[in-house]
């Protein structure tokens, strides 16, 4: 990894005294979600720096095109994006491009649930119906539809990992969060399920809380607050390098918080 170009993650890594190889993620092939900004574009660039071929699913598809063209000056590795809606993409589609990554890349060895829409802050009684039905549809039932769809690509791979986004709010719940808070629930209860019903394959699921970032939507949940106090995306990475690379094998299960993560302590425990 050309340390130059991501300070604040190696000084995460220090930290944390997480060191991967800098091959860790040699030839994985990962799809992450909402590529095209904050947390999942930081991801999607560090990723490729470790050596994963990322598939790049969002929703602007100028953004998208922006990380593949980074990722393919700076790494020799196979990017591809995937210009998807969540909100209204189907099941069909989410075969299809199952069946495209099977075809192009013949497995898929990780999944990172990173898109997700923040809604209102109003008190509950105010919360428009339209509103909550959209957060809900890409928070929960698109993340579960496209991991269902792509079972038999990650059912190919040999060590494979599901990683869902979590959050504050969604492991203890805060006034006025919304559908937000109650997505975030859901998507703890998706983790817990599926990683009990693929205890006995080569899949670990996980859920992580990146904890407060300095993104789009940090900004939009708190106007009023100043951005440099804010840790950025790619100090919250050695986690989901962790997670998404070998070094995780046999983990499943845990609910991460990016914030307080240790990784001697962690791969002890299980979170
Ligand atoms: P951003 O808003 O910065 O980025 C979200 C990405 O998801 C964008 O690329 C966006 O696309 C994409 N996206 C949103 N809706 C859709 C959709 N319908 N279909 C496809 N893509 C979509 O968010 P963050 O990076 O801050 O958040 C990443 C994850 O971390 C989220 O799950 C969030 O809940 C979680 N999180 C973030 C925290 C923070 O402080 N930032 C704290 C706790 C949790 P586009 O660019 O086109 O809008």
């Amino acid at each position: 990894m050309p340390e130059s170009l991501y300070p604040q993650l190696a000084e995460a890594m220090r930290r944390w005294r997480y060191t991967p190889a800098a091959d860790v993620l040699q030839g994985r092939v990962i799809l992450i979600t909402g590529a095209g900004d904050g947390i999942g574009y930081a991801a999607a660039k560090t990723f490729a720096a470790f050596g994963a071929n990322v598939v790049l699913l969002g929703r602007t598809q100028a953004k998208l095109e922006a990380v593949f063209d980074e990722i393919s000056r700076t790494t020799k590795t196979d990017p591809t994006i995937v210009p998807c809606d969540l909100e209204h993409a189907t099941p069909q589609h989410f075969d299809e491009l199952n069946d495209s990554i099977c075809a192009h890349y013949g497995r898929l060895d990780g999944l990172l649930h990173n898109a997700s829409s923040l809604g209102l802050r109003v008190p509950f009684e105010h919360y428009d119906a339209d509103v909550w039905r959209r957060v809900m549809r890409v928070n929960v039932d698109a993340a579960a539809e496209l991991t269902r769809s792509l079972l038999p690509a990650l059912r190919r791979s040999q060590d494979c990992s599901i990683v869902f986004t979590s959050s504050s709010v969604g492991r203890k719940a805060r006034a006025y969060w919304g559908a937000y808070a109650v997505s975030k629930f859901a998507v703890e209860g998706l983790m817990q399920l599926l990683a009990d019903e693929l205890e006995h394959e080569k899949i670990r699921v996980n859920s992580i809380n990146p904890g407060a970032t300095r993104t789009t939507m940090r900004a939009a949940a708190y106007p009023g607050e100043d951005p440099s106090t804010v840790a950025s995306p790619e100090s919250r990475l050695d986690l989901y390098l962790y997670l998404l690379g070998p070094d995780s094998a046999g983990s499943s299960a845990g609910a991460f918080d990016a914030r307080d993560w240790h990784y001697r302590q962690s791969s002890a425990s299980g979170d």
